[in-house]
């Protein structure tokens, strides 16, 4: 579900046309729509009711400041990768107590700075990894409140590159290991334990790897309370899958009915990471044709954007829906690929698509695009990132300017030897 739909035969984002909007902001842009971001983490919280479930937003799905603090004062929490991200959660207003850190690299200065701010949980995930945890908060004088992060070795039955809980993924300690750095963390002085954690994978479509998972944690906690161990938490992650194209991924409420007998059965707070369900379909890049081209074999629709505002096609093979922003019924359609200026092959947006016979000019929504969409654009080509936009009701605000040639050039020097 989602507000962006056709109203006179033009494609608005809720009350505003998206016409408008590339016609003051240029394209390519990234728009968004508040309403369906509340919407989401509405539904995805309310499904959670009844339990004592913390929603902290998976922040590196969609960074954009205004995003992180419409969740947070939806009374969300963030889930955090990286120093960078701790950074901008604190800035969007996350309450450092609502703030999760997981991920396999966390360098010494990121757990200073977390530990300096209070988060409510860090997710390990190696044995070296506590070590140096437990060295950072020693010279700080405080105890990391910590959770392993187990890796289930259950298949989440996704794309290869974002499953992330089989053994030979690189996340998580497998079921022994956990069990037995939960006693060495017992041990450690500046470690304080707090939770179990997991994290199988991304886009899933099914509520059965989450259910595995689940059991296979509660095993652990059954395990970990037979040697004393008591961890509050229940961290069980994210990954919750969204329609991009014919996928019927199961609703909140299915997804939390799947967990919630477990979960009230060991009595924990539960923390959930979702960052792809919330905002996925709440975006879309607004892009403009700018050629027709016909070689001997193909149709190609070269447009304003390319794989590096939206790498998801050719880095997972992704599929997003394509909408014309003018809708004219009874103009013929023809097979394309959908392209951008990039030199590189790979630059796609779409392959050998269905769509209506566009011309130069027109205005084209890559669909489901606030997840991983802008978070994962880059600069190749010197292409500057482009502006982001949210939409509410009638009003709508640029939340990112587009980056200038200035911008894409700050700190590159000479070295002096060149001068
Ligand atoms: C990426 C990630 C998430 C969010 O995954 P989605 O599929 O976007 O819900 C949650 N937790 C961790 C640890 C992650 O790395």
């Amino acid at each position: 579900m989602h507000h962006f739909t056709y109203q006179e035969g033009r494609l608005h984002a809720e009350q505003v046309g998206l016409a408008e909007i590339a016609r003051e902001v240029g394209t390519p842009a990234y728009v968004y729509s508040q309403a369906t971001l509340t919407r989401h983490f509405q539904a995805f919280a309310r499904a959670f009711s009844g339990l004592d479930a913390l929603v902290c937003y998976a922040v590196k799905a969609n960074t954009n400041r205004a995003i992180v603090s419409l969740f947070a004062s939806l009374g969300g929490g963030a889930d955090i990768v990286s120093g960078g991200e701790l950074h901008r959660a604190l800035a969007a207003g996350v309450a450092p107590s609502r703030i999760v850190y997981s991920g396999v690299g966390k360098g010494e200065a990121e757990m200073a700075a977390a530990l300096k701010a209070g988060i409510l949980l860090f997710n390990l995930e190696s044995p070296q990894e506590m070590e140096v945890l437990d060295q950072v908060a020693g010279v700080l004088g405080v105890k990391a409140p910590v959770s392993i992060r187990v890796n289930p070795d259950v298949d989440a039955q996704t794309h290869p590159k974002i499953t992330t809980g089989l053994a030979k993924n690189k996340f998580g300690m497998d079921m022994a290991t956990a069990f037995a750095q939960y006693q060495a963390a017992a041990k450690l002085p500046h470690l304080e334990i707090k939770g179990v954690s997991c994290h199988i994978g991304s886009q899933l479509t099914d509520v059965r790897p989450f259910a595995d998972a689940l059991e296979r944690l509660a095993g652990l906690v059954e395990r970990l309370a037979g040697s004393g161990i008591r961890p509050g938490i229940l961290d069980l992650g994210g990954g919750l899958g969204i329609t991009y194209n014919q996928e019927q991924p199961p609703q909140p409420d299915d997804y939390a009915g799947a967990l919630k007998q477990t979960v009230s059965r060991l009595g924990m707070r539960l923390v959930l990471e979702p960052g792809r369900v919330l905002v996925g379909n709440a975006g879309i890049l607004l892009t403009r044709v700018l050629y027709t081209k016909r070689t001997p074999v193909k149709r190609f629709l070269v447009v304003d954007a390319a794989m590096n505002d939206l790498i998801r096609p050719s880095f997972y093979d992704s599929y997003h829906a394509i909408w014309a922003e003018r809708q004219r019924p009874g103009l013929e359609t023809a097979v394309a690929d959908v392209v951008g200026p990039i030199c590189e092959t790979g630059d796609f947006l779409a392959r050998d698509r269905e769509l209506p016979r566009l011309e130069r000019g027109d205005l084209l929504a890559v669909m489901s695009a606030g997840a991983y969409g802008f978070a994962m654009s880059s600069n190749y080509n010197s292409r500057p990132r482009v502006a982001e936009v949210l939409v509410n009701g009638r009003r709508w605000a640029v939340v990112r300017d587009r980056e200038t040639y200035e911008d894409l050039c700050r700190g590159e020097s000479l070295p002096p030897w060149m001068d």
